[in-house]
């Protein structure tokens, strides 16, 4: 069985059992809170259970790293989007140790698709300082820090809205504030 025969024969059982129904929630954040993290698929279910976040009580965004590269990212966006739209009324922008960003630089991951084939021509289509990037960063605490004042520091950020940097733990799931 392909992997999407498998995942679309699971998903009729799921519905077909009402499984979903000790998942339904308001689509408003209960805990008004927005969570930035990393993609890391160990964080899948971690991270929620380790700060006791559930369906429907937070905003979660994921990006590579847990970054908020600049003030008109997608990711920004999101962020005013759920302060504005969805009712959220604080960030937390949460790093992880061991994560696939750090140390990443741009060098690397060029040739790495470049090895795949990819030619000179279609870095040039992209448009941007591909560079620039696809740079990972050298310390997990400086890049939440920057994060953190890339939000705090955005001229359309609600006043008074808290901007707080975590770093988790991938295997305890242990906070520390940044
Ligand atoms: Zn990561």
């Amino acid at each position: 069985m392909s992997q999407l025969e498998d995942l679309l024969s699971f998903n009729q059982k799921f519905v077909a059992e009402h499984a979903y129904r000790s998942y339904e929630a308001p689509s408003r954040p209960t805990k008004k809170m927005t969570i930035v993290s990393c993609m890391d698929c160990r964080l899948i279910e971690l991270l929620p259970k380790a700060l006791n976040v559930k369906n429907g009580d937070a905003i979660m965004l994921k990006t590579a790293g847990g970054m908020v590269e600049s003030s008109c990212s997608n990711t920004m966006k999101s962020i005013l989007i759920s302060l504005y739209e969805l009712g959220s009324e604080a960030v937390y922008i949460i790093g992880h140790t061991d994560c696939g960003m750090h140390g990443l630089t741009s060098d690397k991951m060029i040739q790495d698709i470049k090895d795949r084939g990819v030619t000179d021509e279609k870095f040039a289509e992209v448009g941007i300082d591909v560079r620039e990037w696809l740079n990972g960063f050298q310390t997990v605490e400086n890049e939440v820090q920057k994060s953190v004042s890339i939000v705090k520091s955005h001229p359309l950020l609600p006043q008074g809205t808290p901007v707080i940097g975590l770093v988790i733990d991938p295997k305890t799931g242990e906070l520390k504030q940044v």
